[in-house]
C-alpha cells in the first residue's frame, strides 16, 4: 500500500495524522486482509479524519471495502459540541439496513424433508425484487405512524408480537423521528413498500447452525448445533434511498456557509448542532424505523410460511440491529463519558456485556452481532465484547465484505450456474434476478472466517456460532 500503515498489533493498523487528518485513521485486519483491502479504503478512512469534531480515530472494520464517502465497514463518532458534523454519506444509501434472526424451534432434521416447499412458498409469500411491492398501502396519516413507531407500529397493525419488540435495537421504536423531514417523493416511493425485500444482497434466509464455539453464550442466544434459524437482510428500501440522495444533495450545497472544507465532495455532511443536520437526524431515524417496520412485517409473512409448511415451528426473535446508522451514544473517551454521535456504514453495533441498552435476557452475555457471509458461504454469530468501547465504540464488521464490484462478478459468473452449483451443494436458492444472482456470487465476497476471526482477534467481537445456508431468497 502507498499509505504509511503501522501495523500497532496483530490485528490492528495505524495510520498516523498527515495534511488535514484530526485523528489517525485505525482498520482491525489480520495481514492477508490488509493487503487485499483497496487502497481506496485507505483513502477514504484518511479523508473521514478530516471531518470537524471527529472524536479520537476513524475506523475501518475487517469487512471494510470502497464505498460512496466514507468506506462500506467504517465508524466514525462525532461530538456536537465541538463543530461535529451529521453525513448522509457516512450513514449509507440504505438507511438502517440490518440483520434480524429467528430462532425456528425447529431442527435441521425437522425441515429437511419440507425444504423444497418451504423455499417456494418463502418466495411466493415474501415479495422480492428491484421495486417489488407488497400488500400494504399506506395512506399519509399511516405513513407518518409508521415512520414515528416502526416495529411497535407494525405490531400494532398484527404484524408479529409485543415480545418481538424487546429483541429489537431501540425496542423496535426509534425517537427522535421526524415525519415532517420525509419528502413527498421519499413518501410515494415507500408507500407500497412495505414488507418487501428489496433487490441485490437482501435475503431472507434459512439456515442450520452448523457449530457452536461459545456454549455458554450460545445457550443464552438459545442456539443449539443442528437448530434451523432464519436470517433477514434488508433496509429502508426506497425511502431510505430518497432521504440518503436528497440529503447528500442539499449537505454539499450547505458545505461552505457551513465552513466545511471537503476533501472529496461524496463526503457532504453538516454540523450536527445545524437546522440541516437535525433535519437529517431527523429524517433518518425515521427510515430507521421504517426498515424496523420492514423487517417486522416480513418476519410476520415468515411466520405465515413456516405456519403453513412447518406447522410445529416457533419462530422467535433473536435481535435486530442495523448496520447502516448515526446513533447518539455515551462513550467513554480517555476516561470520561462522552455523548457521541456514532457513524456505523456497514459496521454493525456491538454492544459488550452488561450494556444497558441490551435486553434484559442477553445482557449478561452481550448483544448479538449478526454477519452474513454469502449465498453460499457460512454466516457468523458473534457477541459483542467490553473491550470493544475502546477498539471502536463498539461495532464489529457487517459481513464479509465484497471482494469485487459487481461489475466485476457478473463478467466472472452466470446466475443460472452459480443458482445450479449451489444446487448441488444442497443450498436451494430462489431469485427473479439472474443478474443478481452472479453480482452476488459466493466467490465476489471476501473470506467471511478470516473476517469475523480478525474481528474477535482484534477483540471487537466474541464468536458464538457458525450457521450455513440450506434455502435463499435473494432479491
Ligand atoms: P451489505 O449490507 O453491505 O449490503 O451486505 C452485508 C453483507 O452480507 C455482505 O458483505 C455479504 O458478506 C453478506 N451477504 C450478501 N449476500 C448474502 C446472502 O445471500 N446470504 C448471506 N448469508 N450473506 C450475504
Ligand atoms: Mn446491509
Ligand atoms: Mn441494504
Amino acid at each position: 500500500s502507498e499509505y504509511p500503515l503501522k501495523r500497532q498489533s496483530e490485528f490492528s493498523w495505524r495510520i498516523d495524522p498527515f495534511g488535514k487528518m484530526r485523528v489517525p485513521g485505525i482498520v482491525y485486519a489480520d495481514e492477508q486482509l490488509i493487503e487485499a483491502m483497496d487502497d481506496k479504503v485507505f483513502e477514504q478512512l484518511c479523508n473521514v479524519a478530516t471531518l470537524p469534531g471527529i472524536v479520537q480515530a476513524a475506523y475501518a472494520m475487517p469487512d471494510a471495502h470502497w464505498g460512496y464517502g466514507f468506506p462500506i465497514g467504517g465508524v466514525a463518532a462525532f461530538d456536537a459540541d465541538q463543530g461535529g458534523v451529521v453525513s448522509a454519506g457516512g450513514v449509507g444509501f440504505d438507511i438502517s439496513c440490518g440483520v434480524r434472526a429467528l430462532r425456528t424451534g425447529l431442527t435441521v432434521d425437522e425441515i429437511e424433508s419440507r425444504r423444497t416447499a418451504l423455499a417456494d412458498a418463502l418466495y411466493r409469500h415474501v415479495p422480492v425484487g428491484v421495486g417489488s411491492t407488497g400488500r400494504i398501502h399506506l395512506n399519509e396519516k399511516g405513513m407518518n405512524a409508521m415512520l414515528l413507531g416502526g416495529a411497535r407500529w407494525a405490531v400494532e397493525q398484527g404484524y408479529g408480537e409485543p415480545a418481538d419488540l424487546e429483541h429489537i435495537e431501540e425496542r423496535g421504536c426509534m425517537q427522535g423521528a421526524d415525519p415532517g423531514e420525509i419528502s413527498a417523493r421519499a413518501r410515494k416511493r415507500q408507500q407500497d413498500e412495505m414488507g418487501t425485500l428489496g433487490s441485490g444482497n437482501h435475503y431472507l434466509e434459512v439456515q442450520r447452525v452448523a457449530e457452536i464455539y461459545d456454549p455458554e453464550i450460545a445457550t443464552a442466544f438459545g442456539l443449539r448445533e443442528n437448530d434451523a434459524v432464519v436470517f433477514i437482510h434488508c433496509g429502508s428500501r426506497g425511502l431510505g434511498h430518497q432521504i440518503g440522495t436528497e440529503f447528500l444533495k442539499y449537505m454539499v450545497l450547505a458545505a461552505s456557509s457551513h465552513h466545511i472544507e471537503l476533501p472529496d465532495r461524496e463526503l457532504a455532511c453538516a454540523p450536527i448542532n445545524s437546522e440541516l443536520g437535525q433535519a437529517y437526524l431527523g429524517a433518518m431515524r425515521a427510515a430507521i424505523n421504517c426498515a424496523f417496520a420492514n423487517r417486522q412485517i416480513i418476519t410476520h409473512l415468515t411466520r405465515q410460511v413456516f405456519a403453513e409448511v412447518l406447522p410445529q415451528a416457533d419462530l422467535t426473535l433473536l435481535f435486530d440491529v442495523s448496520h447502516n446508522t448515526c446513533k447518539l451514544e455515551t462513550h467513554t473517551v480517555e476516561g470520561r463519558k462522552r455523548k457521541l454521535y456514532v457513524h456505523r456504514k456497514g459496521a454493525t453495533r456491538a454492544f459488550g456485556p452488561g450494556h444497558p441498552d441490551i435486553p434484559e435476557t442477553l445482557r449478561a452475555v452481550g448483544q448479538p452481532v449478526l454477519i452474513g457471509g454469502s449465498m453460499g458461504t457460512e454466516s457468523h454469530i458473534l457477541a459483542g465484547s467490553s473491550q470493544g468501547e475502546e477498539l471502536s465504540f463498539n461495532s464489529a464488521c457487517h459481513g464479509a465484505g465484497r471482494a469485487m464490484s459487481r461489475h466485476q462478478a457478473t463478467k466472472r459468473w452466470r446466475g443460472r450456474s452459480v443458482v445450479d452449483e449451489l444446487g448441488a451443494r444442497g443450498i436451494v436458492i430462489r431469485s427473479p434476478s439472474m443478474r443478481g444472482v452472479a453480482e452476488e456470487a459466493p466467490g465476489a465476497y471476501k473470506d467471511v472466517r478470516a473476517v469475523v476471526d480478525a474481528a474477535q482477534s482484534a477483540g471487537l467481537a466474541r464468536k458464538v456460532a457458525r450457521v450455513e445456508p440450506l434455502v435463499c431468497i435473494k432479491g
